[in-house]
């Protein structure tokens, strides 16, 4: 492998510029700088890829499909395709990590795996790894969302995992964090924090972004094969903490031609209080193990974020997104509910397609880029919506 000094590649420190780093308890620092010396070597080996490589292709089901979206393509006036992440084993993007991370657990000789879940995508699909590979299993989830997640609860006790509400704070996801670093504190030497995007202390950003990876390293062999060039003009996804985001541009980032545009949540809309556009309003701080921005206040504590999506309501932002935005690599764009609910609907009448709510974020950006017809645009379609079907029927009136 060759060494590209790319301005977007994790610095020997952890930093994508002034963004990143490990700022953890003294306990986790051998944990941590364990995983910080060796997961390059071993996701790099050729006995993990091949493991890694074959598991994505006949337990996840990829490489998923890129569809080229007749009614999108019409309103849009050029070509667009859907990147379709949606049609993985468990729903979603979030199997890609999973899988590759229980395997580093494993050649690392962890045997017990943690993990922090919002609205339990993440928690599902480490339960379901950790059935693939007998490994116990401890999901820490806030007491509201296990409440108002309760399908994905049940998933996830079905597949033999130890779901733990955590009762601290607003009791949601940054509190399901803590317990989760808490308990990884309290047993570095077997325990394996399975963290679900990019974000949390170096090396977690810049390794869960080469385990989505896949998806970009997809797009370009199918773009050639049906284009006849390996790039597009944009590339669009949304981004909670930026996994799925991550992993659509990782092999585009030094193709300056490409345009990246970043869809955050602006819940009620980036201007009032209920929003969860972190790009947009956040200001520089640390959370969560990195230096990032922050939805915080004047006096540095954390602001609860909203949006109708449950996968996209963090207050915080992976720090290569962080740097991206900033360095005006990547562009972000606040879409509001209502924007993308009208995103949703309209893909599903259109093509049968009814897309998670995270995803709709997405396809509502795309409305609002300024295209040419020559133009190729891919879509992550980061999953499905079957989650989100209360939500839907609560909004049919309107929408459908
Ligand atoms: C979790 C989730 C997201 C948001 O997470 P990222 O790490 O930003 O990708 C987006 N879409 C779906 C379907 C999700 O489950």
């Amino acid at each position: 492998m060759t060494h590209t000094a790319s301005p977007f590649e994790v610095d020997r420190n952890g930093y994508f510029g002034r963004f990143g780093g490990a700022f953890i308890p003294e306990i986790l620092q051998p944990c941590v700088k364990a995983l910080a010396d060796n997961y390059r070597r071993i996701i790099d080996s050729d006995d993990f890829r091949q493991e890694y490589d074959a598991l994505l292709r006949d337990y996840v089901g990829r490489p998923s499909p890129l569809y080229l979206s007749p009614s999108l393509s019409a309103e849009a006036g050029c070509r667009v395709y859907l990147k379709r992440e949606d049609l993985n084993h468990t729903g979603a993007h979030k199997i890609n990590n999973a899988i590759g991370q229980i395997l580093l657990a494993r050649r690392m000789g962890r045997t017990r795996i943690v993990a922090e879940t919002g609205a339990g995508q993440h928690g599902v699909a480490t339960a379901t790894v950790c059935a693939l590979m007998h490994m116990p299993c401890t999901v820490y989830m806030g007491a509201t969302d296990v409440a108002r997640q309760r399908p994905n609860v049940e998933k996830m006790r079905l597949l033999g995992a130890t779901v733990v509400p955590v009762e601290s704070g607003n009791r949601t996801l940054k509190d399901a964090c803590n317990e989760a670093i808490r308990d990884w504190c309290c047993h570095p030497e077997d325990t394996y924090y399975l963290i679900g995007s990019t974000m949390g202390p170096h090396p977690y950003p810049d390794l869960v972004a080469r385990m989505q990876s896949v998806i970009s390293r997809e797009i370009r062999a199918q773009l050639l094969d049906k284009e006849g060039r390996e790039e597009p003009d944009y590339l669009v996804a949304c981004i909670g903490g930026g996994s799925n985001a991550a992993g659509t541009i990782f092999h585009f980032l030094d193709s300056k031609q490409v345009q990246i545009v970043l869809a955050e949540a602006g819940g009620m809309g980036a201007d009032t209080p209920q929003t969860a556009a972190t790009l947009t309003v956040g200001t520089e701080g640390v959370l969560h193990g990195s230096r990032t921005l922050v939805m915080q206040d004047g006096d540095g504590q954390v602001i609860e974020p909203y949006s109708i999506s449950a996968g996209l309501d963090y207050p915080g932002i992976g720090p290569l997104h962080a740097h991206l935005a900033q360095t005006g690599r990547a562009r972000a764009l606040a879409i509001t509910d209502d924007e993308a609910l009208r995103a949703a609907y309209s893909l599903n009448r259109a093509e049968g397609i009814l897309p998670a709510l995270e995803s709709a974020h997405a396809l509502a950006a795309l409305k609002k880029l300024t295209l040419k017809p020559t133009d190729v645009v891919v879509v992550t379609l980061s999953g499905r919506g079957d989650k989100d079907i209360d939500t839907y029927l609560a909004h049919a009136a309107e929408y459908a």
